[in-house]
């Protein structure tokens, strides 16, 4: 997995020593272990997926976390994002619309011994209570750039959300603020499953 990560362009050697920690296998359904470490999303639970392993290194060395960092995780799924934030070195704050998945991440981090505090509610508007954060990853597809997530930044936050959807898919944004303005960058085409929240996408009835 350490070869295709490289070869797909995640170089930070922080970010490759905590995938490599990280057991994905203990984030996937029992019935694919075999796959655990396959380049691609695989199925959890309520019709969610755990995230491609690259997808999982782009973000998070995009995230540019340093030891001590508070970090959010919004879209919590089966937790291995949030885990290998943790490996980071991160203190990570983890937000989870649906509770069933919530509960089975939970119980895996803390198994593990990550260091991640998981909620259930609506990502889309944060944790107003925890903020500000140095770093956000956003493991769903937003509709635009979620403004209130953006301002639970601190100023030398980093702000990483898939914008966009549609056939094409989305884009992989990364927000910085800088000097009092926003600066946003394009780090390429990636594809999730949709953010549902007040500032994302309605639930479809
Ligand atoms: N990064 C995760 C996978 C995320 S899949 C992993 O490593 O396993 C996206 C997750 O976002 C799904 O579990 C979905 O239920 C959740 N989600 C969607 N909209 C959300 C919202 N507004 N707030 C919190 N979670 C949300």
């Amino acid at each position: 997995m350490l070869e295709r990560l490289r070869a797909g362009g995640v170089q930070d050697p922080r970010v490759l020593a905590a995938m490599e920690r990280v057991p994905r296998e203990e984030f996937v359904p029992s019935a694919d272990r075999a796959e655990a470490y396959a380049d691609r999303a695989l199925p959890i639970c309520s019709g969610q997926t755990i995230s491609q392993p690259l997808m999982v290194g782009v973000i998070v060395e995009a995230l540019q976390l340093r030891e001590g960092d508070l970090a959010l995780d919004v879209g919590t799924g089966s937790g291995y994002q949030a885990a290998v934030m943790a490996a980071c070195g991160a203190h990570v704050v983890s937000i989870e619309r649906l509770p069933e998945l919530a509960t089975a991440a939970a119980v895996t981090l803390a198994r593990l011994g990550f260091d991640v505090d998981v909620r259930v509610g609506d990502g889309s508007l944060g944790s107003p209570d925890r903020a500000p954060f140095d770093a956000i990853a956003v493991g769903a597809a937003a509709p635009r750039l979620p403004v209130e997530l953006a301002r639970q930044l601190c100023g030398s936050g980093r702000l990483v959300v898939p914008v966009g959807g549609g056939p094409e898919g989305e884009e992989l944004i990364r927000l910085k603020l800088r000097g009092g303005r926003w600066l946003t960058e394009n780090l390429g085409p990636c594809r999730f499953v949709p953010l549902i929240g007040a500032d994302a996408y309605e639930l479809e009835s």
